[in-house]
């Protein structure tokens, strides 16, 4: 079987398959078009049939590759983790602009790293502090971390629990799991963790944990970013105002929806 093919008898974007093609074939995306008279070897039929059964399973393709762009930049992932979302990215850009130069951030609940690690590389001045409670979630985050060259600080552990009492920081952020756990989107995301998706309540309390968390530290953080559901903007507000962050914000995500709430001093 050629290439071509392949092309032609496989039912799955465009996209998907020349990513398939790069990845197992070790193609460019270019000559993905171009060497479409490319005899395949069985070992190379096998790992494509197997992939597209998988896909056409249902697998998200970023597990089936095992990477997934982030800001331009390709992030290991795995069941562990969550797959970042181009939302997320509309986070980081408010973050570059608006965390003071210098400052500690404390990335909370960091899954794949992808908000820590591009936090540190947009904003070298910055340091940087990540946590999760899952070590799973913290062994891919430390192979990013290390594959893009990022030097951040690790933790295993609850919220801002995980962070030694001695380990003082001025900002919060964090995209914690806020799907209502009887949220119909939850049944299409079954290849996700689960525990990176809902709190199993009504998606606020690990929100509410982090505001509370911040609100007993000693030293008050100066920035709290967090992401949350497109109907959660005012509920979110009022866990802010709640715990003493008072005049919380709440932006857009690229589709328009109400996406993170931010508290500045
Ligand atoms: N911080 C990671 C992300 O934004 C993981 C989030 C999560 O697992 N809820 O993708």
């Amino acid at each position: 079987m050629t290439l071509g093919e392949w092309y032609q008898a496989t039912l799955l974007p465009t996209s998907e398959k020349r990513g398939f093609l790069c990845h197992f074939l070790g193609l460019t995306q270019i000559q993905t078009l171009t060497r479409k008279d490319l005899v395949l070897s069985e070992n190379e039929i096998h790992y494509l049939s197997e992939a597209v059964r998988r896909r056409l399973d249902g697998e998200p393709f970023p597990y089936i590759v095992g990477t997934q762009e982030f800001f331009s930049r390709p992030f290991f992932v795995n069941p562990s983790v969550l797959i970042p979302r181009p939302d997320t990215e509309c986070l980081i850009e408010w973050l570059i602009d608006h965390i003071p130069k210098n400052a500690k951030a404390a990335d909370l609940g960091t899954g794949s790293g992808c908000i820590a690690i591009t936090l540190k590389l947009e904003r070298p001045d910055l340091e940087v502090i990540a946590t999760d409670i899952s070590g799973d979630a913290l062994a891919i985050a430390k192979k990013n971390a290390e594959n893009l060259g990022a030097e951040i600080k690790f933790y295993q552990g609850d919220w801002l629990k995980a962070i030694p009492a001695d380990e003082s920081f001025d900002v919060i952020v964090s995209n914690p799991p806020y799907i209502d756990q009887h949220d119909e989107h939850l049944k299409q995301l079954t290849f996700e963790p689960i525990s990176a998706l809902t709190d199993h309540g009504n998606g606020l309390s690990c929100i509410e944990a982090i505001y509370s968390q911040a609100s007993a530290l000693q030293e008050k953080p100066s920035v709290i970013a967090i992401e949350h559901g497109w109907d959660q903007g005012s509920a979110v507000r009022q866990l802010a105002e709640k715990n003493s962050f008072k005049g919380a914000q709440t932006l857009r995500d690229y589709g328009g929806n109400d996406r993170f709430t931010v508290w500045t001093e």
